[in-house]
């Protein structure tokens, strides 16, 4: 928005897919014209939780690509005011038009966003201000001080093996919660930092204030 770049638009649950180009200063809607609050936290299943037909990511990115490819070059017609939703089940495509909202909080006439915002704040998951994330160059630090709980899959241990002090697979923590200790903070890590982020927000809210989640994951030290 501010910038003048375009935010090519992709997005998956189980069997459908949706695609479109956001771009208040070419004309078109922005991201906020469609969605202009965020859901409330925790309503929103991620892949893990809801599963998602692996080849549709391939056909939402690639369509991504298409659109990337087309406002670099400068041919063809973006998809400027247009969502396209697919439905892997039924194989059908659907084009639906989206217009400007003039009370959009982010693109509108009388903004209420003019700026970057905390967005994990915005979306109700974290105080203003809050550090959620640990830097990678301070997990050695870390190590001292905090309990090293790893929320990745036990055959992600084999590929990427790392010396936590305990293991509790993401999907499994809400009923293990009570094995965790008190006395120490806890950093959650994972292999990209995703899991461990929602694990450190789910421990944050169930007596574990000061949990943080190792930024980018394993792979990111
Ligand atoms: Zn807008």
């Amino acid at each position: 928005m501010w910038l003048k770049k375009p935010v090519i638009y992709g997005s998956l649950h189980q069997f459908e897919g949706q695609v479109s180009v956001f771009a208040p200063h070419l004309g078109a809607p922005c991201y906020r014209c469609m969605f202009p609050v965020p859901p409330a936290p925790g309503t929103v299943p991620d892949c893990n939780t809801a599963g998602v037909l692996g080849v549709l990511a391939g056909l939402i990115g690639t369509l991504q690509a298409a659109e990337a490819i087309k406002l670099l070059t400068q041919h063809g017609e973006p998809l400027l005011g247009r969502l396209l939703h697919a439905d892997t089940l039924g194989t059908r495509f659907r084009e639906f038009k989206l217009r400007r909202d003039p009370a959009c909080p982010v693109c509108g006439e009388n903004p209420a966003i003019t700026a970057p915002i905390d967005y994990q704040h915005f979306c109700g998951l974290t105080p203003p201000g809050t550090q959620l994330e640990l830097p990678p160059s301070q997990l050695e630090a870390a190590r001292a001080t905090h309990f090293l709980l790893d929320v990745r899959e036990p055959w992600e241990h084999a590929l990427l093996p790392f010396p936590a002090d305990h293991w509790i697979p993401w999907q499994d923590l809400p009923s293990q919660l009570p094995t965790l200790p008190t006395a120490r903070p806890i950093l959650t890590l994972c292999r990209v930092g995703l899991r461990s982020h929602e694990a450190a927000l789910l421990l944050r809210q169930n007596g574990h204030p000061h949990t943080l989640s190792l930024a980018g994951g394993l792979e990111a030290i």
